[in-house]
């Protein structure tokens, strides 16, 4: 397979409960479609769970309070998707009331499910946060659910603890999405690197499948090729091959939702990197990086940059006042020596990016197109299947900075078809 063996840096650190923040700033737009229009007002008393920015229209996502307290402003920040959104500002009141939805029995139907997982404002926690109960109502036939258990990302232990502390709630989502889906077979892929992890699967009842650890084997279609042997084609999507891809914390999110009617409304954050004690934390959506930080014992060194998500797709951040989201996964904070700067030089034509690039495309001269603005070329180079995994950059002795040359292309691609 392509892709590249990167130095794995994951913690062993059992999951941990920080006490709650005295304030959260929750976005209304941290998922892929619309942003949720807020149902709340400056002054308001909220509890968790309860309902604070409504989604607006199919493809978009509920919003819910992660902690009890007074809504204490309504404006924008910038969030760790690198946009500037309007925020819930909540200021905790010290009390602990939750105000979740009722539980639904395991009979519950297919359509109560769906309804359920809308409701709970359930985005995909493993990569753009598309909203779950959208990618579960498939309109093409299904016959596989893959359960994506590899978080290939170095650095990043918050799945890898999921399937450790929590396989059976991982496995009643899995049972749930399938019954959503109308699908029999699902399978359980994960990486060879997580020992512990492959024992807890195992002992399900779902099919196991054990992948070597290549960067990036988590990637949809990257995944659904070495489980399944099928090529997702190009511009289209992994239902045009009958198969959905949900990550742990997403399933178990499912899971919380209809047999517990929570909200999702926490996740696990892996803190780690250049912090005195790394530790995989389960915290409120809205926290600050900073009180991550903190309940990390603080920074071993002077930062250089911190980074929501892992080292090689990872975004980083201009400050840590930024709050944690649905996807949020990593806080990796750098601390100067483990940074360092290169110079960009001219490609020496060595055909290392294009040999590693899991998507079969070209990226020396994608980057040469977009240096030079020529965005027209990149599309017609199919940069829109780039998947960003950073494999060309990692790898290129010239230090060409090729996936940020992709994502301006990119990024001009979809300016261009609003324009
Ligand atoms: S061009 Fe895109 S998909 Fe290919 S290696 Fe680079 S970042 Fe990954
Ligand atoms: S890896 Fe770098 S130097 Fe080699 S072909 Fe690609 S862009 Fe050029």
């Amino acid at each position: 397979m392509r892709g590249v063996h990167v130095q794995h840096n994951k913690l062993n650190e059992a999951l941990a409960r920080p006490a709650l923040p005295q304030r959260v700033i929750i976005p209304l737009h941290q998922h892929t479609g619309a942003p949720a229009e807020a149902v709340v007002q400056k002054g308001d008393e909220v509890k968790a769970g309860q309902l604070i920015g409504q989604a607006k229209g199919y493809v978009s996502a509920n919003i819910h309070a992660s902690i009890c307290g007074t809504v204490k402003d309504i404006k924008e920040f910038y969030i760790p998707t690198g946009i500037k959104t309007k925020c819930v500002v909540i200021e905790s009141n010290g009390k602990e009331e939750k105000s979740f939805m009722d539980s639904l029995p395991e009979s519950a139907a297919r359509e109560e499910l769906l309804a359920r997982i809308k409701d709970a404002g359930i985005v995909g926690m493993g990569g753009a946060q598309f909203p779950t109960h959208v990618k579960l109502d498939a309109k093409k036939p299904i016959d596989t659910l893959i359960i994506n258990g590899s978080e290939c990302e170095p650095f990043v232990t918050s799945d890898d603890r999921l399937m450790i502390e929590h396989i059976d709630e991982v496995i009643q989502g899995a049972r749930i999405a399938m019954k959503i889906l109308g699908v029999k077979k699902a399978i359980f892929a994960i990486e060879n690197n997580k020992k512990e992890a492959i024992e807890k699967v195992k002992q399900g009842d779902i099919e196991v499948r054990v992948l070597r650890s290549v960067y990036p084997q988590g990637a949809e279609k990257t995944l659904i090729y070495n489980v399944l042997k099928r090529v997702v084609p190009m511009g289209g999507l992994p239902l045009d091959v009958g198969v959905v891809v949900h990550n742990v914390a997403t399933l178990k999110a499912i899971r919380d939702a209809c047999y517990e009617g929570k909200p999702l409304i926490e996740r696990v954050v892996t803190v780690t990197g250049s912090v005195k004690e790394p530790k995989n934390l389960v915290v409120p959506i809205g926290t600050e990086f900073s009180y991550l930080i903190d309940n990390c014992g603080g920074v071993s060194e002077e930062l250089a940059k911190v980074i929501n998500g892992g080292p090689m797709m990872g975004i980083a951040q201009p400050s840590l006042d930024v709050p944690v989201i649905k996807g949020t996964n990593c806080v990796l904070a750098m601390g100067k020596s483990m940074v360092k700067r290169y110079e960009e030089k001219d490609c020496i034509r060595c055909s290392k990016c294009v040999s590693v690039c899991p998507q079969n495309l070209l990226p020396t001269t994608i980057a040469l197109y977009a240096k030079n603005k020529k965005y027209d070329e990149c599309e017609r180079l199919s940069v829109m299947n780039c998947v960003e995994c950073g494999c060309c950059s990692y790898v290129c002795p010239a230090r060409i900075p090729i996936v940020q040359y992709a994502k301006l292309a990119k990024a001009e691609v979809i300016a261009k078809g609003r324009r």
